[in-house]
């Protein structure tokens, strides 16, 4: 966590980091609020449904590189 001069693991470019994940947009919906989220380092996509304000949202797709 605290030195930026690691290598990099050598495969998996999708999954050999830990996403750092930003919200692209939310959509409150009656199940909670669906958030669309994308990894600024890989591009990775995907969907997290909050079901409640106080606690953390859960991934509800699959991680995709598109
Ligand atoms: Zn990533």
């Amino acid at each position: 966590m605290t030195t930026l001069h690691t290598l990099p693991i050598p495969r998996q470019t999708a999954t050999a980091h830990e996403h750092a994940w930003v919200a692209d947009s939310r959509h409150p919906t009656s199940e909670g609020v669906v958030v669309y989220v994308r990894c600024a380092d890989c591009g990775t996509h995907r969907v997290d449904l909050q079901a409640h304000p106080l606690m953390p949202p859960s991934a509800i797709s699959r991680e995709t590189s598109d």
